[in-house]
């Protein structure tokens, strides 16, 4: 077997701690299983700023997708209309969900390297009243920006809408007050700044909010409100549950703890995101987002200027040499990506750099 460590984000590079944990089968109708189940939800809860009084925690299988399309198909009832907010293929997916659950929408769209305007959306919530719910992604995956939803939140939350979040792959890494900022869904998944492995998203969801949406959901499988109802009553999962990946979840959440919580992983993304944007530099390759805006996830490079260059080339370069990177066009231009989240360290950063150095020297001798 090849070992590389993945520079994506997510599924992303966990530690071997985390991997061990996967090496039991676990009953899921015992009380100790269902305790675990109830353990992480208390700890997301945590991990959000939030009470148990106003909030509660929805674990449900499958991808993030999986975790949004629950959201969006279970609380948007028939008579309400949800505004989109779009910067990348994230709420382009969004969007997508909504067409294919035949839920009423509208957009507004943003170009990729620009984050979505507080004003503009205040205004488009006064022009048109029909609206009910508003949903946008927090760091946008696709580019690496990360959107200002504390400003957009505090509009829809005067316009008495309801917010929905996609945190996926900021949550946790990314410090978000969900109940300061009045946030009513945030969705975020298993196999990202947690650290875990995939195979299930959960939801940070308002209690109230949640209460409303029984019987509006469009699908059985994603219907929010009854996954709650059930994992509620004791910690029972409602249909088969990813065991092994819940095991290896409530590992990486201790693990996370250890670290010194949501302070301590952040600054350690946002030092690893600063070091490789400035190696980079040095050998100019540029970033696709502006400074201020560039979130600490993932960024996006241009392609060098070398005529001869090659992405599929320098990929298998740098995955022989222990580094799995991402592809990405984001823009009419030619573009890659490299994440730093997961077990991701300084060292690591300082070997990549070094490899992308090699390879980029190795082509111009050539
Ligand atoms: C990873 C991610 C998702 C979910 O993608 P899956 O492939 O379904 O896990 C959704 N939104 C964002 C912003 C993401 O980064």
């Amino acid at each position: 077997m090849i070992h590389y460590k993945l520079l994506t984000p997510g599924p992303l590079t966990t530690s071997h701690s985390v991997k061990k944990e996967m090496l039991v089968d676990h009953c899921t109708w015992d009380d100790d299983y269902k305790q675990i189940t109830q353990k992480i939800r208390k700890e997301l809860l945590k991990l959000a700023h939030v009470s148990e009084e106003e909030y509660t925690a929805v674990l449900m299988q499958g991808s993030g997708s999986f975790g949004v399309e629950s959201v969006l198909t279970s609380v948007i009832g028939q008579n309400d209309k949800l505004l989109i907010i779009v910067n990348g293929a994230y709420g382009e997916r969004m969007i997508s969900i909504c067409q294919h659950a035949k839920i009423n929408y509208t957009v507004y769209q943003e170009v990729y390297d620009q984050v979505p305007s507080a004003e503009k959306t205040a205004e488009i919530l006064a022009e048109d009243p029909a609206i009910t719910h508003v949903a946008m992604v927090h760091s946008e995956t696709t580019s690496g920006i990360l959107n200002d939803i504390a400003s957009i939140t505090k509009e829809v939350k005067a316009a008495g809408k309801t917010m929905i979040v996609d945190a996926m792959s900021s949550f946790a890494g990314v410090d978000i007050e969900v109940g300061g900022l009045g946030i009513d869904f945030l969705i975020s998944s298993a196999n990202k700044c947690i650290q875990g492995v995939p195979g299930f998203s959960f939801i940070i969801c308002n209690r109230k909010k949640l209460m409303e949406s029984e019987g509006k959901a469009r699908s059985l499988s994603l219907d929010l409100y009854d996954q709650w109802k059930t994992m509620e009553k004791d910690g029972k999962w409602r249909f088969t549950s990813p065991t092994h990946t819940v095991l290896a979840f409530a590992k990486a959440l201790e693990e996370l703890e250890e670290e010194g919580g949501i302070p301590a992983r952040s600054k350690r993304y946002y030092d690893n995101n600063h070091l490789l944007i400035q190696k980079m530099k040095e050998m100019g390759i540029r970033s696709y987002i502006g400074g201020e805006y560039q979130g600490p996830i993932i960024t996006t490079f241009f392609y060098p200027e070398q005529s001869s260059f090659s992405f599929p080339e320098m990929y298998e370069y740098v995955k022989s040499r222990g580094y799995a990177i991402y592809p990405g066009k984001v823009t009419d231009a030619d573009t890659f990506r490299i994440g730093n989240i997961g077990e991701i360290y300084k060292e690591d950063i300082e070997k990549l750099c070094e490899i992308f150095k090699e390879f980029f020297e190795s082509r111009k001798a050539e």
